[in-house]
């Protein structure tokens, strides 16, 4: 039961949902991609047109899905979900996107994961409104365009560069998702722990920030938990010293990283030297997936500047090296 896992499971996903933030207002953070969208959407919306493709792209956990349900809230539609894995087959997206109404957001979570055939399905519904499906087999077989009515796709994906060049030059707007500050993460903590309707000290909001690796998901499950540890060992009420045990009984360190975090600059360190190192190499030294480290670990290794990327491989800076009380050797 990892704290920080990429995905939240089924029981998070009920408890995520309810700390969602539902408008522009209360989605904390993102200034740049909040001012942005907010011209986007006035814009449109004195056309009386549908927002144009949107494209949403970072690590896990940054609000990618809060904000396709902003951006629906905020221009009065409804949205759709859905993902890239969950579309098999043409006839799959043919039915969902002909029952949208028209100015619908239709949101697709890991769309560099759909596939090839189905995308080109997607082109023509995104440029021209229309579906083009092969009926019947073999010499049977024809096509039939189907008219549709205008959407707006949002789609998002961990990294913009899985996406094909095609798919990705049909968003108008492509927006980048950046890691949380502390006073951002602190403030989500603090609107959360409101939600939730737990007493809490601001002290004990910003440490919580400060080891929620820049991540409103892991900030938000950092909190359930201390609150658990709150109503259990304390009296229900999150003081600063009540956060710092809880959180370190979670093996979360002040800098947020955990035990794979902490395996994996291990690794780098001492047993390739500090690099560089070939991200296959590092993840079967660990025995970790590659995606797993690219798309959840290694984001905030870089953006805290422990690993940098070289076109030889990666390296551990000299800041990694003193966070973990090591010795650089000579190679
Ligand atoms: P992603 O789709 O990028 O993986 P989500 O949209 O599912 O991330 O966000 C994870 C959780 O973090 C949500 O449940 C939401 O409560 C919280 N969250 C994300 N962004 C914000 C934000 N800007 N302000 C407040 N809470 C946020």
């Amino acid at each position: 039961d990892r704290v920080i896992s990429s995905e939240a499971n089924a029981a998070e996903e009920q408890l995520e949902y309810s700390l969602r933030p539902q408008s522009l207002a209360q989605y904390i953070g993102q200034h740049q991609v909040k001012d942005n969208l907010k011209i986007f959407i006035e814009a449109a919306k004195q056309r009386q047109e549908c927002l144009d493709h949107v494209l949403l792209y970072g690590p896990p956990g940054l609000g990618k899905t809060t904000l396709a349900t902003v951006i629906a809230n905020e221009m009065g539609v409804q949205v759709r979900m859905t993902s890239g894995p969950a579309i098999e087959r043409p006839g799959d997206l043919a039915a969902i996107v002909s029952s949208l109404e028209p100015g619908d957001v239709l949101f697709i979570d890991e769309i560099h994961r759909l596939p090839r055939a189905i995308e080109e399905v997607l082109y023509p519904a995104m440029e021209d409104f229309c579906l083009d499906i092969v009926v019947g087999k073999g010499p049977e077989a024809r096509s039939i365009r189907l008219d549709l009515p205008p959407f707006t796709l949002v789609g998002a994906t961990t990294r913009a560069g899985a996406l094909s060049a095609p798919l990705r030059d049909r968003f108008g707007v492509l927006l980048r998702l950046e890691f949380y500050d502390e006073d951002a993460l602190a403030q989500i903590v603090m609107r959360s722990g409101q939600l939730f309707d737990v007493e809490m000290d601001e002290t004990a909001a910003y440490e919580i920030a400060r080891r929620s690796r820049g991540t409103p998901r892991i900030a938000n499950r950092l909190l359930k938990r201390v609150r658990d540890y709150a109503q259990v060992i304390g009296n229900g009420q999150i003081s600063l010293s009540l956060a710092q045990q809880a959180l370190e009984l979670l093996q979360v360190d002040p800098l947020g990283l955990d035990h794979i975090d902490h395996k994996l600059m291990l690794a780098m360190l001492e047993r390739f030297r500090g690099g560089p190192v070939g991200l296959d190499t590092i993840a079967a030294s660990i025995g970790e997936e590659r995606v797993t480290i690219e798309d959840v670990y290694e984001p905030y290794l870089l953006q805290i500047g422990f690993v940098q990327r070289t076109p030889r491989g990666r390296i551990a800076t000299a800041l990694a090296y003193e966070h973990f009380g090591i010795a650089p050797q000579q190679s």
